[in-house]
């Protein structure tokens, strides 16, 4: 038996055996070759696109078979990438000229088109580089042997380890037979965890070398409540782990049952409290555990594992099902939120040197308006149904609040031109997540109709911790006075302007920070709906004096950990901490 700690995740605890999974991406080498070589370089290259041909049509088959006819104009746009001539002949002509092997070849074939797509003006044709770009990767991987390995939908009670598991990834997998993962990397606000978490999939992160010291087929527990991995557990640790397992189970379904009780303070404070939710099938979950409403839908989920952007109608079919399912509780919708650790296919992180301050978020939305104004029309369309709100990410400043709603009052034109039904009134607000939005939160609140505070990305950027990075998790710290103060201003701004503060980070949805953010004054917080009774179990037991007197006295201290200090002094955590 050995036990490997890392970062608690995802709560829960799962026991299963180890399967363990490479998504690593493929790296491509250049190196120069002698004239003799050249013919062989060029058959493999020639094999290589006839493998990916064959798979592709196989794909195409079984897709054709499963449903899945929605993805077939993709695989046939792949095909006929795959069959144009040029692909061949420009990268054939640079293994002979440039005497290099066909991998390298085939990477200046891909930097050329590049190239030559981004200056086409149309941005649907010139966002198909994307589609080059999956087709050249797959003849890549043919060359070097190395696929990308499916996860696994057939194997049963499985805990999948692997270096990195991708958010895209994570929509992916499936929780009839996976029971629990473990990454090497990645840190509790990444969005793996975050999806982790809405999915119910218990998860340790930060394991370094567990994919490496381990092998497929040991049994595990996993505990994502205290952050460990046993391996090859004894009896009698197993028997502890399971009965930690009944006793956290026990605990969810007894608090499921405080769902109905209002939120509101002991001296009759509410405090709206919602869920964030990925995919509507969290709707239902975020009602189940008593939220009033969805605080955060983060969109993005819907453009992933795809080639291409979903259309309007897709998106408000998606944005419809999810009202539906929390009506007649308000939805925040939050525009696409892509980049940074949330890749779209196609989009190559190691083309940023820096994606967390690359073009993430608002700033891809604004490079592609007319993929933008069919999200906003989607939104609005789904407005005429029910209280919608419409947000926008990673604002930095008043230029890009004044552009996204100028994009969205012509999408309201258009919507009246085709004699559309939507909310003209729909409430728009702005993520505060990014230092400058602080600094500048009196300005924006004159521009919007709430604020929400993003705290994943705002302590991100404001202690330059990369959230995603393991190594840094004891620095990333909600309490640090930097990010307490910030919080204070945000606030202070929203209530001078008259609109409401919410938050939507992590920070949310931590019992011990309850007291603070209410104390500042905030009006509503979003967090996983496995979050949201426990928040509530604290609101109930706190007056709102108390909780300014606490936020006050955070005030005093010069350092996060004096400050948590004083926080868990004033308070009692009991649920939590009867399972910890
Ligand atoms: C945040 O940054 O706090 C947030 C809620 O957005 P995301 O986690 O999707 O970046
Ligand atoms: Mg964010």
């Amino acid at each position: 038996m050995r036990t490997f700690s890392g970062i608690a995740a995802s709560p829960g605890i799962a026991m299963g055996k180890l399967r363990i999974i490479d998504r690593r991406s493929i790296t491509v080498s250049e190196y120069p070759i002698q004239s003799e070589a050249v013919s062989h370089e060029t058959a493999r290259l020639a094999q290589a696109i006839e493998v990916t041909r064959v798979d592709l049509e196989l794909l195409k088959s079984r897709l054709a078979e499963t449903n899945g006819e929605d993805h077939l104009f993709f695989i046939e746009t792949h095909l006929m990438i795959l069959a144009d001539e040029r692909l061949v002949t420009e990268t054939t002509e640079t293994i002979r000229t440039g005497m290099i092997n066909a991998e390298g070849a085939l990477r200046r074939t891909l930097h050329r088109y590049r190239e030559t797509f981004a200056r086409i003006d149309d941005p649907y044709l010139r966002e198909r580089i994307s589609d080059v770009e999956t087709v050249i990767e797959r003849v890549l991987r043919s060359m070097s042997g190395e696929t990308l390995e499916p996860l696994p939908q057939h194997e049963n009670h499985i805990i999948i380890a692997a270096h990195d598991i991708s958010p895209a990834d994570m929509l992916q997998i499936n929780r009839n037979n996976v029971l629990a993962i473990i990454t090497e990397i990645g840190g509790r606000t990444s969005h793996t965890a975050i999806l982790a978490r809405a999915l119910e999939l218990p998860a340790v992160m930060g394991v370094e070398g567990i994919t490496d010291l381990l092998l497929d087929g040991v049994s595990v527990i996993v505990d994502g409540l205290s952050g460990s991995v046993i391996v090859e557990p004894d009896q009698e640790t197993f028997q502890l782990s399971l009965r930690r397992k009944q006793h956290y189970e026990y605990v969810e379904y007894e608090l499921l049952k405080t769902a109905p009780l209002p939120a509101v303070t002991l001296d009759g404070h509410t405090m709206s409290l919602r869920g964030n939710v990925e995919i509507p099938e969290e709707g239902a979950s975020v009602l189940a555990h008593g939220g009033s409403g969805v605080g955060l839908y983060r969109t993005e989920m819907l453009f992933m594992n795809r080639a291409s952007m979903p259309d309007e109608e897709e998106q408000l079919i998606t944005y419809r099902t999810m009202q539906q399912a929390i009506a007649p509780h308000p939805l925040t919708i939050r525009t696409l939120d892509a980049g940074g650790d949330k890749l779209l296919e196609g989009m190559d992180q190691a083309a940023e040197a820096n994606p967390a301050l690359g073009v993430r978020a608002i700033r891809l939305s604004l490079s592609m308006p007319d993929e933008f104004k069919k999200q906003l029309r989607a939104i609005l369309r789904v407005s005429a149904d029910g209280p919608v709100r419409i947000m926008f990410p990673m604002i930095s400043g008043l230029e890009e609040v004044r552009t996204a709603k100028k994009l969205l009052e012509e999408a309201k034109l258009e919507l009246n031109a085709s004699g559309i039904r939507f909310d003209s009134a729909i409430q728009v607000g702005v993520m505060i997540e990014i230092p400058a939005a602080v600094t500048l939160a009196d300005l924006l609140a004159r521009e919007v109709d709430f604020f929400s505070v993003g705290t994943n990305d705002l302590i991100q950027y404001t202690l330059a911790i990369d959230r995603s990075n393991e190594q840094l998790s004891h620095l990333y710290q909600p309490l640090h006075p930097a990010v307490l103060r910030s919080l204070r201003r945000i606030v202070q701004a929203a209530h001078g302007a008259g609109i409401p503060a919410c938050l939507c980070g992590e920070m949310a949805g931590d019992s011990l920070y309850l007291p603070i953010l209410l104390g500042l004054g905030f009006d509503e917080l979003s967090m996983g709906a496995g979050s949201i009774l426990r928040v509530k179990q604290i609101l109930r037991r706190c007056s709102m004096e108390r909780a300014v007197r606490i936020a006050e006295g955070c005030f005093a201290f010069s350092t996060a950990s004096e400050v948590e200090m004083y926080l868990k002094s004033q308070i009692t955590l009991d649920v939590t901490e009867s399972i910890d």
